[in-house]
C-alpha cells in the first residue's frame, strides 16, 4: 500500500490536461472499513491538500453524523475520489474528475483493502462507474439506495450548489441519512 500510494503520488498521467502540476488528493489504508468516493478536489481542497476541507465535507460529515477526527481517521475511512486531482474549472463551473484515474488506480488501491464493509457512492460520477444497474438519474438512484446495499450507499453530492435538490427532496433528509447514520455507526463501533 506505502509504494502504491507513492506511485499514485508521482502519477503524471493525464496532466497536460490538468491546470496545475498534478497533485493527487486522497487517504487510505489496509484497515479501512469504509471508502467515501467522491467527484475530484475542488480548488479549495486542491490548495489545502486536505479531502473535502470545504462547505460539502461539513455537510457530508453532518449527513454520515461524525466529527472531523473520525472522518479522517484513514484507519477506518479512506477517501478515494473518482479523480484525485483539481480537474479545473469550464463554463458551469468544477470541470467533472479526469476519466483516466479511476480505472488506473481504484482496483489496486481497493485490492490492499480487504476490510472495507461499505462503499459510499456520492454523485453521479461514481454512481455511473459502479454500478451494474443504475437508473435513469441521480435521483432515482438515491431513492432506490437499498437495492445498492450493502455493498454501496449512493449519495448525491453534499455541496451547497444542491440545496434545491435537498429542498425538493425532503425524503432524502428524513428517511436515507437516518439508515446512513445507523450503518455508519455499526460499522465504526465494530
Ligand atoms: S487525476 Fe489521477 S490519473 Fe490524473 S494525474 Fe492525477 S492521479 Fe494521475
Amino acid at each position: 500500500m506505502k509504494n502504491l500510494l507513492s506511485e499514485i503520488q508521482n502519477c503524471t498521467l493525464c496532466k497536460d490536461y490538468l491546470p496545475f502540476h498534478p497533485s493527487p488528493i486522497l487517504r487510505a489504508s489496509k484497515t479501512a472499513k469504509i471508502i467515501i468516493i467522491g467527484q475530484a478536489p475542488g480548488i479549495r481542497v486542491h490548495n489545502s491538500g486536505i479531502p473535502w476541507n470545504d462547505p460539502s465535507g461539513i455537510e457530508l460529515r453532518r449527513w454520515l453524523n461524525i466529527d472531523s477526527e473520525v472522518f479522517y481517521d484513514t484507519s477506518e475511512i479512506a477517501i478515494i475520489p473518482m479523480g484525485f486531482c483539481y480537474p479545473g474549472t469550464g463554463k458551469s463551473g468544477d470541470l467533472p474528475p479526469r476519466k483516466e484515474c479511476a480505472p488506473t488506480w481504484h482496483e489496486k488501491l481497493f485490492n490492499f483493502m480487504p476490510n472495507v464493509e461499505l462503499i459510499l457512492l456520492i454523485g453521479q460520477y461514481s454512481q455511473k462507474f459502479y454500478l451494474e444497474k443504475p437508473k435513469k438519474n441521480l435521483t432515482e438512484i438515491v431513492k432506490s439506495f437499498e437495492e445498492y446495499l450493502p455493498k454501496y450507499f449512493c449519495l448525491p453530492h453534499p455541496s451547497p450548489r444542491n440545496r434545491i435538490w435537498m429542498k425538493k427532496n425532503s425524503w432524502f433528509e428524513e428517511d436515507v441519512i437516518p439508515v446512513l447514520r445507523q450503518k455508519i455507526e455499526t460499522i465504526l463501533k465494530k
